[in-house]
């Protein structure tokens, strides 16, 4: 069917991504985007990092202009959307009304997990998502002395970093042994763990949460599971998210940790594709089925969608790539640890410049940079490629990460 409307759902990086690709391939029909949060479409990185600290202000987050979707012919449309009416190819706005779609793209992200126990309901507990948490943030650690972070992956440390830079007391407590969960190396894992030490965040491994607790609803402390407790004005609660795969169910499309779509990001129904965070995608290159909260992910898989509805389909095969800076550390990873058996490191752990390069049955599968940004870049070049530096290849002393992408 010729696509002359394409209507996507959730107007953040995923989907601001998909109309803008839309209209520089050249598409002529309508696209309206349809985002239930108030304001321009923006970027959520800065929220965890400089927006808290200053150093972005709100229009830095923005990624347009409202005059570029206009001049665009981009619909951006501030409204809840309440259900798919696939029949019909049409979706109903809470607000009242509908629209009609050809094509329909989801890109509704995902939510915070909650934390299920007594007193995460206390004024002070909090999360950081969207742009009204950080403002709401921003105003807390204007007085805020402890702060009490709960899970220690990559937003939850990016804050501990921001609050202690701030001046608060940080503590953080993680249920596992190490930082960032599976997502990065045990040397990289260790080294982030010494440099928030250094640093005075104070993470407590292994423990969990037993309780939070408040006076007059206000929150004053964290009683870990082994009985400890800690001060806190502040408990921002960084667990996670569940994709947000509703809309999505209650129209019949499968959904399991996300909506199910094939390698070209088609959903069970052919008129609807899926991007970004809310999307269980088969992975190019290992075929297992995975869901990435990321940049990289959310931006290539809109580029996928919009190129397939201008007729020029390719299959969904990016190398995936991800950041973080916490402090002054700028962790950069590419491609994806899963499984690894073997890591090497090149550069210096104490001159705090330094790629650990990660291997599965002597292949080359990720890399994780610290403040090497040009490790980083050959990295991904390789990891596109086939041709990769074995382990004892990396292990010679005259290795460089980026004189193999270009060799
Ligand atoms: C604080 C923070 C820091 C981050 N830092 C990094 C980083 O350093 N590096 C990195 O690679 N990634 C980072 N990420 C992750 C990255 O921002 C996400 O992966 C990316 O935003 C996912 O894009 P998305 O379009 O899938 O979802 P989102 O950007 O979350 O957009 C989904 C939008 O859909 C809206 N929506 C949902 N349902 C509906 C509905 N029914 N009707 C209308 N609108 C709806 C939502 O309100 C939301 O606005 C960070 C995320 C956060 C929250």
């Amino acid at each position: 069917m010729d696509v002359q409307s394409v209507v996507i759902v959730g107007a953040g990086q995923g989907g601001y991504q998909v109309a803008a690709s839309l209209r520089q391939s050249g598409f002529k029909g309508r696209v309206m985007l349809i985002g239930n949060e108030p304001g321009l479409p923006y970027q959520r990185p800065p929220l965890s990092k400089g927006y808290l600290l200053g150093k972005v202000a709100v229009n830095g987050l923005r990624f347009r202009s409202e005059k570029y979707f206009a001049d665009n012919a981009i619909e951006l449309v501030h409204a809840h959307v309440d259900k798919i009416d696939r029949e019909n190819r049409r979706v109903l706005l809470r607000s009242g009304g509908d629209v009609q779609y050809d094509h329909l793209v989801l890109a509704v992200g995902g939510r915070n997990r909650r934390l299920q126990v007594p007193g995460s309901d206390l004024n002070g507990v909090v999360g950081i998502r969207s742009l009204a948490d950080a403002d709401e943030l921003a105003i807390r650690m204007a007085t805020v002395r402890s702060v009490v972070v709960i899970g220690a992956g990559f937003i939850g440390l990016e804050f501990a970093a921001v609050a202690n830079a701030l001046g608060a007391d940080v503590s953080v407590l993680e249920l596992s042994d190490r930082p960032m969960g599976r997502a990065v190396s045990r040397e990289t894992a260790t080294f982030f763990a010494n440099a928030h030490e250094k640093w005075g965040v104070q993470i407590h491994f292994g423990r969990g949460i037993e309780k939070i607790e408040g006076i007059a609803g206000q929150v004053t402390g964290v009683v870990a599971t082994d009985g400890a407790r800690l001060a806190a004005d502040l408990v921002v609660v960084g667990i996670g998210i569940e994709p947000d795969v509703g809309l999505a169910s209650n129209a019949g499309l499968d959904v399991a940790n996300g909506i199910l779509v094939d390698g070209s990001l088609s959903t069970s129904d052919s008129c609807i594709s899926a991007v970004g965070d809310s999307v269980a995608f088969p992975y190019s290159a290992t075929g297992q089925r995975l869901r990435i909260e990321s940049v990289q992910n959310a931006v290539d898989q809109a580029r996928c969608v919009a190129a397939r509805l201008v007729g020029k389909p390719f299959p969904y095969g990016a190398v995936p790539w991800f950041w973080s800076d916490q402090g002054d550390l700028k962790l950069q990873i590419a491609g994806l640890l899963n499984g690894y058996d073997n890591a090497l490191v090149v550069g210096s752990l104490e001159q705090r410049s330094f790629s650990v390069l990660c291997f599965r049955e002597g292949r080359l599968i990720a890399v994780e940079s610290v403040n090497r940004p040009v490790d980083h870049m050959a990295a991904r070049k390789i990891l596109a490629g086939e041709r990769r530096p074995t382990y004892d290849e990396a292990s010679s002393s005259n290795f460089e990460l980026n004189g193999w992408a270009v060799g």
